[in-house]
């Protein structure tokens, strides 16, 4: 969420005049401006996806011949994983769930 700014596409004329006809700005969507709840990315039909899926349950991992390629999906065969720490906020390697076991 950002602060009100004037739209850069249209400069805040909403649109463009041709002829008879006048277009409504795609970028604001007519507006004149863009931000707060006018955020161009979060407009659309469609709800935001709710993010990537964890890369294990990746489609790719259906894929036979990726599966056997890589050592370990976890980690990718490097034995040591990403992982956030919340409370830190601070991204830490620790070993693999699946080769440390
Ligand atoms: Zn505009
Ligand atoms: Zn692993």
């Amino acid at each position: 969420m950002t602060d009100p700014i004037t739209c850069p596409e249209c400069e805040g004329r909403k649109g463009q005049r041709l002829g008879e006809l006048f277009l409504a700005c795609r970028f604001c969507g007519g507006l004149g401006w863009v931000g707060g709840r006018n955020e161009p990315a979060e407009r659309g039909e469609c709800p935001p996806p709710a993010g990537p899926p964890p890369v294990w349950e990746h489609r790719v991992w259906q894929e036979p011949a990726v599966a056997a390629a890589l050592l370990c999906r976890y980690c990718l065969g490097s034995r040591q994983v990403t992982t956030m720490n919340e409370e830190a906020r601070t991204m830490t390697m620790a070993a693999c769930p699946e080769c440390a076991a």
